[in-house]
């Protein structure tokens, strides 16, 4: 019988194999999958991956070299933070500049978040289950304000926003969300519930144009209070 993952990174741990070292190796190994297999490359994209610490993000237990690994990670509640791959996607395609606002449905681990905060942007993010919400918290500290309710409404009191991001997918768009984006303003989310796909919204005089992208499997985006 093989080794769970789960066992093999407490034997590692135990050993005391998991060092620091291995993170930023794991860390440099994933970038270059991400520039060289799955052709991201948006430098700044690719740069922040590199020194954004993954493994902080995801619960301790699960904090193997593998949290770099090229697949989502469970991160408690049934929920994953998305593979490397997806993030870096999502991120390079809504090209957040430095300073602007951004938007985020789906805090989870903060792992996401981390990432549009290092490129420089003011991000707001909301997240459903209460845990999760605090121990984002916990980890981002300043780098994002995170608020514990239901993310299909938005967030009205700090609309308008440069870019929202969605990581957990609605069966079809919440109207409050284009609503809520500024003009010249890029929205990503998965929509669907069987069959999902990533979709991309550009917000240009006033209309929403609409782009489908790829194919994805993510969480389901829950309405309501928890
Ligand atoms: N961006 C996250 C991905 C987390 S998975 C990361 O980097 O780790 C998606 C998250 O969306 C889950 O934590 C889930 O609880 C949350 N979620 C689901 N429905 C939601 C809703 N209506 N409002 C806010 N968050 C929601």
């Amino acid at each position: 019988m093989g080794l769970s993952f789960d066992r093999y990174v407490i034997l590692l741990r135990a050993a005391g194999e998991v060092r620091m070292e291995d993170f930023e190796q794991a860390r440099r190994e994933m970038v270059e999958l991400l520039r060289g297999t799955y052709g991201i490359s948006d430098n700044r994209v690719l740069e922040v991956m590199a020194k954004v610490p993954r493994h902080l993000f995801i619960p301790e237990l699960l904090r193997g070299a593998d949290a770099y690994g090229d697949h989502p990670c469970p991160i408690g509640f049934g929920q994953t933070v998305s593979q490397p791959y997806i993030v870096a996607f999502m991120t390079q395609a809504l090209a957040v500049r430095s300073g602007e606002k951004v938007l985020e449905i789906g805090t989870g681990s903060g792992y996401q978040a981390a990432v549009l905060a290092a490129l420089g942007a003011r991000v707001l993010s909301i997240e459903r289950i209460p845990e999760l919400a605090e121990h984002a918290r916990s980890v981002l500290g300043e780098q994002a304000i995170v608020r514990c309710g239901d993310g299909t409404e938005g967030w009205p009191g700090e609309a308008p926003f440069d870019v929202i991001i969605g990581t957990c997918a609605p069966d079809d768009v919440p109207p409050a969300l284009p609503v809520q984006l500024a003009e010249g303003g890029r929205m990503m989310l998965p929509v669907g519930r069987v069959i999902q796909k990533l979709v991309f919204f550009r917000k240009e005089h006033g209309g929403i144009i609409r782009t489908d992208s790829l194919p994805v499997r993510f969480v389901p985006m829950v309405p309501g209070a928890v």
